[in-house]
C-alpha cells in the first residue's frame, strides 16, 4: 500500500513536470512564432535627472502579449528566449524596434536628446556580430550612435571578462554608451569594472526598495554611488518609488532615477504625449 502510494506520488509528479516543460516548449514556439510576425512590442520608460525631474533618457523594455497566453512577463519570455535560442533574433528585433522609434521621434521634430537605452543579454554581448548589427540598423534609420545605450548586467561582463573589454572598446568608439544595469547583485570585479569603460551604473532596484528601511541597504547605496563617482561614472537608482526615496538619492549623489515616481514603462503614444511632446516639460 505504502509503494502504491508513493509510485502513484511520482506518477503524478512526473506527469506535472511533463505538463511544465510542454507548457515551455508551447509558449517557445509562440514566442518564435511572435517574432516572425512583428508580435511583440516596446514599452519606454523615462530616466531623469532627480534635481530636476527632468528627462534624460529612456529604456525600452520588451513587451508580449499573446492571443492566447495573455501578457507575459519579461522576466519569464526573455530567460526562456535566452534557453531556446531565439534571444538573438529577439535582441535583434529589439535593437531595430529603438532605431525606428528613435528615427520617427526624430522625423516627427520631437527633441529626445537623451539616449534610448536597450537591454543586452550576455548571449548577444557575447556574438561578434553585435556591433556590426548595432551599426547597421542606426545607419538603416538614419540615427546617431549618440542615440543609444546599452544595458547590461554584470554577468554580461563577466563571462568572458577579454571578450567584453574588447566589445566594449568597439561599441564606445562607435559612439554607444554602456550602462551596467542590475549593479550589486552581480559578482564583477573592481578592477574590471575599470577596464570595461562603462558610462554608467545603474543601481539594482532591491537595494533602492529598502534603503530608507534597512540600514545594509542603505549602506549598499551609499557605496556604489561613492564608488562610481570615484571611477569617474554616472548613477542611475531604478526603481525610484517614493519622493523620499529620490531625496535620500539626492543627498548621497545619485544624479539620475527611474521608477514609477515618475513613471511605469510607457506605450510609445503615452511616453510621447506625457515626456515628448511640446509642453510635455511644463
Ligand atoms: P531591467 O532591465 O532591470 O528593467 C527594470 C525592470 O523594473 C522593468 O521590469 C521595469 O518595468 C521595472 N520597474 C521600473 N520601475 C520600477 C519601480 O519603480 N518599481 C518596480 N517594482 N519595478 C520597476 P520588466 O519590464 O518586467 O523587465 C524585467 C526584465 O526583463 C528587465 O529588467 C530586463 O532584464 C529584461 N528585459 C526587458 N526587456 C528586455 C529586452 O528587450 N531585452 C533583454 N535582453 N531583456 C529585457
Ligand atoms: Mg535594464
Ligand atoms: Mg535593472
Ligand atoms: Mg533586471
Amino acid at each position: 500500500y505504502h509503494a502504491k502510494q508513493r509510485g502513484e506520488r511520482y506518477c503524478v509528479f512526473e506527469s506535472h513536470l511533463g505538463a511544465r516543460v510542454g507548457e515551455r516548449l508551447r509558449m517557445a514556439a509562440r514566442l518564435a512564432r511572435a517574432l516572425e510576425a512583428d508580435g511583440l512590442s516596446l514599452y519606454f520608460q523615462p530616466q531623469v535627472d532627480l534635481a530636476s525631474g527632468r528627462l534624460v533618457g529612456a529604456e525600452a523594455l520588451c513587451r508580449w502579449f499573446d492571443e492566447e497566453l495573455g501578457a507575459v512577463s519579461p522576466a519569464e519570455f526573455i530567460p526562456l528566449a535566452e534557453e531556446r535560442g531565439l534571444i538573438n533574433r529577439l535582441g535583434a528585433w529589439v535593437i531595430d524596434a529603438g532605431c525606428r522609434q528613435l528615427a520617427e521621434w526624430r522625423t516627427r521634430g520631437l527633441g529626445f536628446s537623451g539616449r534610448l537605452a536597450l537591454n543586452v543579454s550576455s548571449a548577444q554581448f557575447d556574438d561578434d556580430q553585435l556591433p556590426t548589427l548595432l551599426l547597421e540598423a542606426l545607419a538603416r534609420h538614419g540615427v546617431p550612435a549618440e542615440r543609444l545605450a546599452l544595458e547590461l548586467t554584470e554577468s554580461g561582463f563577466m563571462n568572458d571578462p577579454d571578450h567584453a573589454v574588447a566589445m566594449t572598446r568597439r561599441l564606445k568608439e562607435a559612439g554607444l554608451a554602456l550602462h551596467i544595469d542590475d549593479f550589486g547583485t552581480g559578482y564583477s570585479s573592481l578592477a574590471y569594472l575599470k577596464r570595461f569603460a562603462a558610462d554608467k551604473i545603474k543601481i539594482d532596484i532591491s537595494f533602492v526598495r529598502e534603503m530608507l528601511s534597512d540600514p545594509n541597504d542603505s549602506a549598499i547605496v551609499t557605496t556604489i554611488i561613492a564608488m562610481a563617482d570615484s571611477l569617474g561614472l554616472s548613477a542611475l537608482a531604478e526603481g525610484v518609488e517614493t519622493q523620499a526615496q529620490a531625496e535620500a538619492l539626492l543627498a548621497l549623489g545619485c544624479p539620475e532615477g527611474q521608477g514609477y515616481l515618475y513613471a511605469p514603462p510607457l506605450p510609445a503614444a503615452a511616453f510621447v504625449r506625457d515626456w515628448l511632446a511640446p509642453g510635455a516639460d511644463a
